[in-house]
C-alpha cells in the first residue's frame, strides 16, 4: 500500500484516512435525496512513491490498493478473463475488439471488486455490519463476500430485482429488506439506516471505496494487454462508478508516471435511463424520470456518481451512446452467438452499443477496443428467453 488522502471531488479539500469516510463533511451537505451525491471523496496517493516501487517486471498491484492486503478477505475476486473477440470484430468491421468478462467473478458480476475492498476496509476499522442498497448485483456481491469473511449483511433491493439475484442474497445468509418502489428508493432507505443503527454503508459512490475497489478492473485491463493503454473502452453506465474506477485506473497509472495517455471511455446507457448522457449532451443535470429498462443494472433516476461519470468521460474524449432494450436484447444475443460470452442486459448493452459505433463509424475500425462485459447472462434468465425460443420436443 501507498499512503493516501481522500480529496473532495468538488471543494479539493484534503482528509486523512484515519476514520470512516463517506461524503466531503462540506459539500455533503449539498446532497438532497433523489439527485446524485455531491462532494464524493476521492483517493489521492503518493504517486511519486508508486513511481519509485512499481516495475513492469514485478508488479506490485497492492501499491495502488487503498487497502492494506493483510485486511482482505479470503476470497478470490478478481483475475477475470481478458480475451481478443475476433470473429465478433469482423461481423461489426472492427479489426482489435478485446473483451473483459467480470461475469466471471465469483458472484457473476464485477460489483464483486467494491464488496471485496469495502469488506477489507470493515476489518479495518473493526466494523462487523455492512449496509447496502442495490438493484441486485451489488447486493449479491456483498452477501457472498461478507459470508466468506463473516460479516453481517444487510441489503435494501427493489422487491422487483431479477429473481436470480434474490435468490442468491439469501443462499449467501445476507439479511434482505425488499423494497416497494426503485433503487432510489433503496438507496434512501439504506442511508437512513446507517445513521440510525450503524454499519459501515457500503453505497456506491457513498463510500469512496467502492471507486476504488471497481478500479480494480482497469488495471486488470492494462495488465492483460502486455502493459499498454487500449483506445478506447466501453462501459455500461448507470450510477456511473464503474466508469469513474475505470477511469481511476488508468488516472493512476499515469499519475505514477507508468503510462503516458488515457483510454477514450464511452458511456453506454439504455434509452430511458439516459440521465449522465443528457448531462453529457447539454451539460444540465437532469433526474431519468422513468428509467425502466430491461438492463435492470443500469436502470436508475438519479445517478449517485453522475458528476465524476461526466468528468471521466469528458477528460478521456470519450462519448457516450443510448441503446434501445431491443438493441440490448440483440446485442446479448451477438456476444453470445459470436463470442460465447453470455451476458446479462446490462452488461451487453456494450455489444449493443459497438454495433451503433460501427453503423455510424464514430471508431477507426483499427483502433484496439474493450468491451467491460460486466455480469453473468445466467442473472436474469427471463430477459434472455425474451429474444429467443427454445426448440420443443417432438
Ligand atoms: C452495477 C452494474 C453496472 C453499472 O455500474 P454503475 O457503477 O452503477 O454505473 C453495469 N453492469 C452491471 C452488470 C452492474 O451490476
Ligand atoms: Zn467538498
Amino acid at each position: 500500500m501507498t499512503s493516501f488522502l481522500y480529496v473532495c471531488t468538488e471543494c479539493k479539500q484534503k482528509f486523512a484516512r484515519d476514520t470512516v469516510r463517506y461524503l466531503c463533511p462540506d459539500c455533503g451537505k449539498k446532497y438532497i435525496p433523489g439527485a446524485p451525491l455531491r462532494g464524493v471523496l476521492e483517493v489521492e496517493f503518493d504517486y511519486s512513491e508508486i513511481a519509485k516501487c512499481f516495475t513492469k517486471a514485478n508488479p506490485d498491484w497492492e501499491l495502488f490498493s487503498a487497502v492494506e492486503k493483510k485486511y482482505y478477505p479470503e476470497y478470490p475476486v478478481g483475475g477475470t478473463h481478458f480475451s481478443k473477440a475476433s470473429r465478433l470484430a469482423d461481423k461489426l468491421n472492427f479489426k482489435n475488439l478485446w473483451i473483459k468478462f467480470d461475469g466471471l467473478n465469483p458472484s457473476g458480476s464485477l460489483k464483486d471488486r467494491a464488496s471485496f475492498l469495502i469488506a477489507a476496509e470493515a476489518k479495518r476499522l473493526g466494523e462487523k455490519k455492512i449496509v447496502a442498497a442495490s438493484t441486485g448485483n451489488a447486493a449479491s456481491a456483498l452477501a457472498a463476500v461478507a459470508a466468506a469473511a463473516g460479516f453481517e449483511a444487510i441489503i435494501f433491493v427493489p422487491e422487483s430485482a431479477p429473481i436470480a439475484k434474490l435468490v442468491s442474497i439469501v443462499q449467501y445468509g445476507a439479511k434482505i429488506i425488499p423494497v416497494h418502489g426503485t433503487y432510489d428508493e433503496a438507496f434512501r432507505l439504506s442511508l437512513e439506516y446507517t445513521e440510525k443503527q450503524g454499519g459501515l454503508n457500503r453505497n456506491t459512490a457513498y463510500h469512496p471505496l467502492t471507486i476504488e475497489g471497481k478500479k480494480t478492473v482497469g488495471l486488470e485491463i492494462f495488465a492483460q494487454n502486455n502493459f499498454t493503454v487500449p483506445d478506447a473502452i466501453l462501459v455500461p453506465v448507470g450510477d456511473g462508478v464503474i466508469i469513474s474506477g475505470v477511469y481511476k485506473a488508468f488516472y493512476d497509472l499515469m499519475s505514477a508516471k507508468i503510462t503516458n495517455r488515457m483510454p477514450k471511455l464511452i458511456c453506454v446507457q439504455a434509452e430511458k435511463s439516459n440521465a449522465i448522457h443528457n448531462f453529457l449532451q447539454t451539460g444540465k443535470y437532469q433526474n431519468a424520470q422513468d428509467p425502466a429498462t430491461v438492463a435492470d443494472s443500469i436502470s436508475v433516476s438519479a445517478p449517485s456518481n453522475a458528476y465524476m461519470a461526466k468528468r471521466a468521460v469528458e477528460e478521456t474524449d470519450g462519448f457516450s451512446i443510448l441503446v434501445s432494450d431491443q438493441e440490448i436484447l440483440n446485442g446479448q444475443t451477438m456476444l453470445a452467438s459470436y463470442a460465447g460470452i453470455f451476458a446479462e442486459p446490462a452488461a451487453a448493452a456494450t455489444a449493443a452499443a459497438l454495433a451503433k459505433i460501427s453503423k455510424q463509424q464514430l471508431l477507426a475500425s483499427d483502433q484496439q477496443i474493450v468491451l467491460l462485459v460486466t455480469g453473468h447472462g445466467l442473472k436474469d434468465i427471463n430477459a434472455a428467453m425474451k429474444n429467443i425460443t427454445i426448440p420443443k420436443a417432438k
